[in-house]
C-alpha cells in the first residue's frame, strides 16, 4: 500500500454518501448493472441494491471500470423486503416510471435519505414496486422515444442528487459513520486479508497513519 493509494481509498471514503442508492429491480443486462454501479460510485453511493429473480445478479461487464470493488451490492430475495429494508432504514424510496403521477425528477429534494429504483429494461418498474413506492419520478421526454435507456435514466437522476449534495455540502466531511468508515478502509486497502479475517471471525487490525498494520 503506497501513501498515494491510501490517501486516494481515504479522499473516496470521505465522499460516500450512506443515504443515497438505488435499487436496480430486474435490470439484467450485465452491461446496464455494471454501468448504474460505475455512475454509483462516482457520485458516492456507499451501498447499491439489487432485486433479481431469475437469480443473483447479472455477471459484471467491463463498463463497470471495476466499481463493483467499491460499491456494497444487497441482494434481496424480492422486492416487497428490498423496498421494506429501505424503508427501515430511513429511505424514500423514489421509482424512476414513465407513470402519469410521477414528479419531474429535479423537483425532488436528494439531500433527504434517497433510492432510486430503475426499472427492468423492457418491462420498467412492476406494478407492485410502484406501489410499495413513495413517489415515481420521470425525466421529461420531448423526443419520439418513450423511455432512455436504464443506466441512462440512473445517470441523469443520481447526478442530479449529487448536485443538490454537493450544493449542500455532503462532499466536504465524511458522512459514514466512524465504524463502517474503519471497516471499510481496511476492506478497501487489504481486500485479501479482510477475507482472511472475517473467515476467522476476527476484527480488523487498527491501520495506522501510512495505511500499514502490524
Ligand atoms: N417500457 C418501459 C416502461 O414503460 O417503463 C421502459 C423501460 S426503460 C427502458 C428502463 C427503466 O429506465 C425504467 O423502468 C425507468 O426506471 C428508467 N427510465 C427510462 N427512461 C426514463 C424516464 N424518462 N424517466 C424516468 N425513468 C426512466
Amino acid at each position: 500500500m503506497t501513501p498515494e493509494r491510501y490517501r486516494r481509498l481515504r479522499a473516496v471514503l470521505d465522499k460516500r454518501q450512506p443515504d443515497l442508492t438505488v435499487l436496480m429491480e430486474n435490470v439484467h443486462k450485465p452491461h446496464n448493472f455494471s454501468a448504474i454501479l460505475r455512475t454509483a460510485d462516482a457520485v458516492g453511493v456507499f451501498e447499491a441494491h439489487a432485486v433479481n429473480p431469475t437469480g443473483g445478479v447479472p455477471t459484471f461487464h467491463d463498463t463497470s471500470g471495476g466499481s463493483e470493488k467499491w460499491v456494497y451490492l444487497r441482494v434481496h430475495p424480492n422486492i416487497e423486503e428490498a423496498i421494506a429494508h429501505l424503508k427501515e432504514r430511513g429511505f424514500i424510496v423514489y421509482a424512476a416510471n414513465l407513470s402519469d403521477r410521477a414528479l419531474d425528477y429535479r423537483e425532488v429534494d436528494y439531500t433527504r435519505p434517497s433510492a432510486v429504483l430503475l426499472g427492468a429494461e423492457k418491462w420498467g418498474v412492476s406494478a407492485r414496486a410502484a406501489e410499495l413506492a413513495d413517489a415515481d419520478v420521470i425525466i421529461p421526454m420531448m423526443g419520439m422515444v418513450q423511455s432512455l435507456n436504464v443506466s441512462v435514466a440512473a445517470a441523469v437522476i443520481l447526478f442530479e442528487a449529487q448536485r443538490q449534495r454537493f450544493e449542500a455540502g455532503f462532499y466536504d466531511r465524511p458522512r459514514l459513520d466512524p465504524e463502517t468508515y474503519r471497516r471499510t478502509l481496511f476492506e478497501w486497502a487489504y481486500p485479501r486479508e479482510a477475507e482472511v479475517y472475517r473467515r476467522q471471525g476476527l476484527p480488523y487490525p487498527e491501520l495506522d497513519d501510512g495505511g500499514g498494520f502490524a
